[in-house]
């Protein structure tokens, strides 16, 4: 399997076995994998001969310091997996250096509003610090097709956007949340909650699906404000945000209208450790 820490040699090895029938597939990740990424590039791995896949912490989208230097960091154990699955995919596994070349610093991105909502609000800066690494990794890869999980759903719609408006040339494909056994999505941050705490998580998701039966026949507030409360009930969990919103726009929902789809999103603290879910309301 081929590994590569500079896009010098990267660039140089995809433009080696490239040419106008090979199909270029990125997964970009920062690392700590677990069957949700690998579900990507196991998508990635049907419909192109080649496939990248780029492990990078990448700085400037936290917005908390010690959320960043926390961040699991398992590059060994990464390429294993990967590996178990296919050893033809390629490997971008860069320094911060060899991505800002010294200035470890976010562009401005102007998402149409869609920045402004949900981690946009709780994060500032998170979806600058996104749009500039995934423009940068698009710029060195060059993929036709790139993948992204629907567990972050803003972030999807946020590159969807980002491509259209600067006319990157690559097709974003959002794929399906991968859960634990018990309903927990998972996640790279999972790995530092105890087991009890896992175990608990699951009510994250059981909250979500309750909140898709009641709002068949309530409203937006109604759900919220049933879902603040079930979680007032649980003190280990501290909600950050609920919100229905418009799939399209991420505006929150105000009144009910039957040809928009929906989505519920959702952020909770687990003690320190910030989970978030969503799931399609119809
Ligand atoms: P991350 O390493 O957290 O930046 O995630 C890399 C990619 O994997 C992103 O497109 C995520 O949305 C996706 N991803 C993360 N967790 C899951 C999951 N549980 N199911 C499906 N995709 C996921």
């Amino acid at each position: 399997m081929l590994i590569f820490n500079t896009q010098k040699d990267l660039i140089s090895h995809l433009n080696s076995i490239s040419n106008l029938d090979t199909s270029i597939g990125f997964v970009p990740t920062m690392g700590a994998l677990h069957q949700g990424h690998l579900s990507l590039l196991k998508e990635a791995l049907l419909k192109n001969s080649i496939v990248v896949t780029s492990i990078f912490v990448n700085p400037t989208q936290f917005n908390n310091p010690e959320d960043l230097a926390k961040y699991p960091r398992t590059l060994e154990k990464d390429v294993e997996k990967i590996k178990s699955i296919s050893d033809k995919i390629i490997v971008y596994a860069p320094s911060v250096d060899d991505i800002y070349d010294g200035q470890t610093v976010s562009k401005h991105f102007d998402f149409d509003g869609l920045e402004n909502q949900m981690e946009g609000k709780f994060r500032p800066g998170h979806f600058d610090g996104v749009g500039t690494i995934v423009k940068r990794l698009f710029e060195i890869v060059k993929p036709n097709f790139a993948y992204f999980g629907e567990k972050d759903f803003q972030q999807l719609q946020i590159i969807k956007k980002m491509v259209t408006k600067l006319e990157i040339p690559v097709t974003i494909i959002g794929c399906p949340i991968h859960r634990e056994p018990n309903g927990l999505a998972m996640s790279s941050r999972n790995e530092r909650l105890t087991r009890e705490e896992r175990k608990e998580a699951a009510i994250i998701f059981q909250i979500l699906k309750q909140s898709q039966k009641l709002f068949k026949t309530k409203s937006a507030t109604v759900v919220t404000e049933w879902v603040k409360k079930a979680f007032e009930k649980k003190p280990n969990f501290q909600l950050e945000y609920f919100q229905i919103a418009d799939e399209d726009t991420l505006l929150p929902c105000i009144k009910k209208s039957k040809i928009k789809k929906y989505r519920a999103f959702i952020a909770v603290f687990v003690n320190k450790i910030r989970l978030i879910d969503t799931i399609s309301l119809n």
